[in-house]
């Protein structure tokens, strides 16, 4: 089965019963990603033909960049490029994105490299990039009427829907492996009273997900049955990139991969952006980041083959630990095809990218990102990144919901009497 994306679609029949007129904006279809066989708008996510994954299709809209820049300061100023409907403000969500693209001068210095940027997606609402998939998410839900809004999660997608949940006042229950790191617990039960704990890995509790889904009735799984909607958010991530560096593409983006959603559809972004006549076109190429200890995707990019193995995760960066990646085979293709690569790092050295970042540049990221820059640094030590090429590095996530990777290797310099002699004792004024 060859891949093919579905940038043109034909307009699709709207046979789903119920759905108002642009309910799903300029979408048009739901295309599938392996055969190419059209679905009707719905909450379907595998092709009835061959069971491949469903992708939205769109009859694209005249877009300008002065249209966009007049938008709201969050993702929906990019709101003819998404499923979703034109009023689409008028409707309770967090209003994600549209954030920082720092200039990272010290982190380039420090690898040598002439220009990096950090595109932050620690300062979303809920703190990580996943508010931008829900937000699409909540949308298609309630267009679909569902009546319940959940996830199964590696825990800051349970955050955003959680609070996008309270937000929009409709039923949330969200589902995470029971070994989850506190922080990410307490993130999603401040929102919710309906947090499910599962003895189980990721994987374990994507399973249970899918059943449930299968069994009850109107029940919005924001990563599973509405997938195709939500995973079309992370395009805002490549929009706001080529935006906010004056409407043209990079060089190259190191991106973390645990489904891979996130880094086909920055991929899928910056083709409509040149295809649209938004940006020029230029070749750019794209990187995956993966733990050594869930790189199911990294070890097929290193075998050059297809084929992905699942794996039992094992790592510290459990916001990247998916064994079982629904979009690796598609990171592989884009990897391959754009000249970048795949490539993970140890638990240690996703530790010591987590303290790079935050001492060059000021920004503490969590484990994914810690993994992102690590391997940034990897494949700039070994030749397979350009450091005279335009680089951006996506941070995904925010330091304070994995204090434990790095709360044994920071501490105070000196515990001391509050005395002025004692001060100059640890010699922290010279
Ligand atoms: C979910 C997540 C990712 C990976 O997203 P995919 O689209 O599943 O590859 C990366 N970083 C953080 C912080 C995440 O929570
Ligand atoms: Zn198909």
């Amino acid at each position: 089965m060859r891949r093919r994306n579905p940038l043109s679609a034909t307009l699709a029949e709207r046979t789903d019963a119920g759905l108002r007129a642009g309910a799903f904006g300029h979408a048009t279809s739901l295309s599938c990603r392996e055969c190419g066989h059209q679905v009707a708008l719905g909450p379907h996510y595998a092709c009835p033909e061959c069971f491949g994954p469903l992708e939205v299709a769109y009859d694209y809209p005249a877009v300008t960049r002065e249209e966009i820049e007049a938008g709201p300061s969050n993702m929906w100023r990019y709101k003819a490029l998404l499923p979703v409907p034109s009023d689409i403000e008028d409707s309770p969500n967090t209003e994600p994105g549209f954030t920082r693209l720092l200039e990272a001068r010290n982190l380039a210095a420090e690898l040598g490299l002439t220009r990096l940027w950090v595109k932050d997606d620690s300062t979303n609402p809920t703190n990580s990039f996943k508010d931008r998939v829900v937000a699409c998410a909540l949308s298609a839900a309630r267009e679909l009427g569902s009546k319940v809004f959940a996830c199964p999660s590696t825990g800051n997608l349970a955050n955003a829907v959680a609070a996008a949940g309270a937000r929009a006042g409709i039923k949330t229950v969200v589902f995470i492996p029971s070994n989850l790191e506190k922080p990410k617990q307490v993130n999603s039960a401040v929102y919710t009273d309906k947090l499910v704990a599962v003895e189980g890995n990721y994987d374990d509790v994507n399973k249970l997900a899918s059943e449930i889904a299968g069994e009850e009735e109107g029940w919005a799984f924001v990563n599973v049955n509405v997938r195709p909607y939500y995973a079309e958010g992370s395009k805002t991530l490549g929009y706001e990139i080529a935006e906010q560096l004056g409407w043209r593409l990079p060089d190259q983006v190191v991106i973390p991969v645990a489904s891979g959603a996130q880094l086909t559809k920055v991929d899928k972004a910056f083709q409509e952006l040149i295809s649209l006549g938004l940006v020029e076109e230029k070749p750019y190429k794209v990187y995956g980041a993966q733990a050594t200890g869930c790189s199911p995707v990294a070890t097929a990019f290193k075998a050059d083959t297809d084929a992905i193995r699942p794996v039992k995760p094992d790592t510290i960066a459990k916001s990247l630990a998916i064994g079982n990646p629904a979009d690796g085979i598609y990171v592989l293709d884009i990897c391959r095809r754009t000249g970048g690569a795949v490539e993970d790092v140890s638990d240690e050295e996703v530790r010591e990218g987590i303290l790079l970042l935050a001492r060059t540049e000021g920004i503490f990221t969590e484990t994914a990102g810690g993994t992102t820059v690590g391997v940034l640094r990897k494949l700039v030590e070994s030749g397979r990144l350009d450091p005279t090429l335009e680089t951006v590095v996506i941070n995904t996530g925010m330091g304070l919901k994995t204090l434990d990777a790095v709360a044994d290797r920071v501490g105070p310099a000196a515990t001391i009497d509050p005395t002025y002699a004692a001060f100059t004792a640890t010699g922290l004024a010279d």
